[in-house]
């Protein structure tokens, strides 16, 4: 007999993982030994607009998670799965033929997910599998920050208070680090017991999702796989010797580390996390999308940095100012467990469905390539395009243009966005885009169209962003980067602007107001 632990797209770590390391318990109990499979299954990436980029990040996370399972005895076994209808299936037979007892799992918190681990529960109860799904992604799981009534939060700030109060209250159950997995206790005789289609090495492309050579090597120096250099890049964000960057120093393509040596980057966060001029964010948020480091390790660094018990939330530090963008994905993901509409291209509000939208290939293309003739627009989609990560500010720039200035469906924005960034997970960018479109949880009000131009002047002042990501303005100085005159844009081969934002803000505010109407 044996232990399986499902390993899946948004746990791909051996340190702080729960269902690993409860499967890792179940085995050392029995003496058995305990086996990591991974499915990849093309058609669900298909299904979820995942990037090719995010499909290259989870196979080299897969082989360096294979790395360090080897000393341990465990073997990792990959293979590859269509149609996905058929998965569950799929997954029982191999736990038969591995002879196992125990499956263990994280749980995704998508509807198609919840689904089919719904079936595999299942069928596995038929053939007397015990299955056994851990919370894993959050700090607090979804279901557990309510209202007095019992109901889910649809306003981030009283999710946020309590979120912190029921935190510090069960400190440990919530911050508790989950063991490494023990060493098998037998060696797995990996010859005689993969079934054929078994890879014992992890593959490094997923057919269909192949990433070309440059952006295969820009992507591996930008976003190294592994934990190690995923705490690296913590370690990077929170003290002030560790300068160097995942980039290597100096950004190649993006702006550089600018924070002075005085300061770390975390805490001047609150202060300077809208600045897309400057390197001042974690970056971390590939390795957290894909669970190369846990957020409870994220808190807990944070906790030993400043030698405090309580974790703090607030916007007057830069610790405090951090956890609370940690709560915001605890709080998107809860907003997704308990509204599965807005996993099915819904609205969170559905009066906003009947919105008038346009429907303009040309201004959808100039958007995703970055040619709509304004600047800031145009930088960061082009950061987007080649780093596969876009800092906050800039999304919501982008996002607000596309939907209040473009008038253009957010969701081609949500879908895009998953098929460039490494960092694509459905519950955050859905979340931001619905904010973004006013159409979410919480959202701007739509009303409170953001202007790209002064918007521009404050996350990019001196233009050096612009310049970076956009050089045929590299040698504009002063406002003009900002909003180039059109003479000035004619003569560097610039686009004028697709659209005039004062005239197409007025029919935004027309349509939102009357959703329907024109
Ligand atoms: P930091 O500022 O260092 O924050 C630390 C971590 O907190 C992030 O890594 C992330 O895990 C979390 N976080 C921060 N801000 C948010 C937020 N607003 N919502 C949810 N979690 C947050 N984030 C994704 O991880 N994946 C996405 O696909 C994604 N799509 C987005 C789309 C739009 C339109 C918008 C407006 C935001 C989106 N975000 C997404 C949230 C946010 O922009 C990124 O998490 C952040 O820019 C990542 O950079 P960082 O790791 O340096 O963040």
């Amino acid at each position: 007999s044996s232990v399986v632990y499902w390993m899946r797209m948004g746990d791909l770590r051996i340190s702080d993982n729960r269902a690993l390391a409860q499967a890792s318990a179940r085995a050392v109990k029995d003496n058995v030994p305990l086996l990591v499979i991974f499915i990849i299954s093309p058609q669900d990436y298909l299904a979820h607009d995942r990037s090719k980029r995010r499909i290259d990040f989870t196979l080299r996370n897969l082989a360096s998670v294979q790395e360090s399972l080897h000393p341990l005895n465990i073997p990792l076994f990959t293979t590859t799965h269509t149609p996905r209808r058929t998965l569950p299936d799929r997954v029982i037979t191999l736990l038969k033929s591995f002879n196992c007892n125990y499956l263990f799992a994280n749980i995704e918190y998508e509807l198609d997910e919840l689904r089919r681990d719904r079936e595999v529960c299942r069928l596995a109860a038929e053939q007397n599998i015990k299955v056994t799904f851990v919370h894993d992604r959050c700090i607090v799981e979804p279901g557990v920050v309510t209202t007095k009534e019992g109901r889910a939060y649809t306003v981030y700030s009283p999710y946020q208070r309590n979120w912190i109060t029921v935190l510090n209250a069960h400190l440990s159950d919530y911050l508790g680090e989950a063991a490494l997995p023990s060493a098998n206790p037998i060696t797995v005789r990996t010859n005689t017991i993969i079934v054929p289609c078994f890879n014992a090495t992890v593959p490094n492309k997923v057919e269909g999702f192949e990433l070309d050579t440059a952006d295969k090597a820009i992507m591996s120096k930008l976003w190294p796989a592994g934990t190690d250099a995923a705490e690296q890049i913590l370690s990077r964000f929170l003290n002030t010797k560790s300068r160097t960057t995942q980039l290597g120093g100096a950004d190649p393509l993006g702006p550089g580390a600018e924070t002075s040596e005085k300061h770390s980057r975390i805490s001047v966060y609150h202060n300077a996390r809208d600045q897309g001029d400057r390197d001042t964010t974690s970056r971390l948020s590939p390795y957290l999308s894909a669970g190369v480091i846990s957020t409870r390790e994220c808190v807990r660094a944070t906790m030993r940095l400043l030698g405090i018990q309580k974790v703090n939330a607030g916007r007057d530090s830069g610790v405090g100012r951090w956890i609370q963008e940690l709560a915001w994905r605890d709080f998107y993901s809860n907003v997704l467990a308990y509204f599965p509409r807005v996993s099915m291209g819904r609205p969170f509000q559905e009066k906003m469905a009947d919105i008038k939208w346009e429907v303009n290939e040309e201004h959808l293309r100039a958007w995703k390539e970055g040619k709509t003739g304004v600047p800031i627009v145009d930088a960061a989609m082009r950061q987007a395009n080649t780093m596969g990560w876009m800092h906050n500010r800039m999304r919501m720039i982008v996002a607000m243009f596309l939907c209040k200035d473009l008038m253009l469906d957010w969701r081609l924005g949500e879908r895009y966005f998953m098929e460039q960034l490494i960092d694509g997970d459905l519950a955050s960018n859905n979340g931001g885009w619905q904010w973004s479109a006013s159409t979410g949880v919480d959202p701007a009000p739509y009303f409170r169209l953001f202007n790209p131009y002064t918007q521009s002047a404050k996350a990019d002042p001196a233009g050096d962003y612009i310049r970076h990501f956009v050089p045929e303005l590299k040698n504009l100085q002063g406002s003009d980067i900002h909003n180039p005159s059109a003479k000035v844009a004619d003569k560097l081969g610039y686009p004028r602007p697709i659209v005039e934002h004062a005239v197409v803000r007025e029919r935004a505010l027309r349509r939102y107001k009357n959703p329907g109407q024109e």
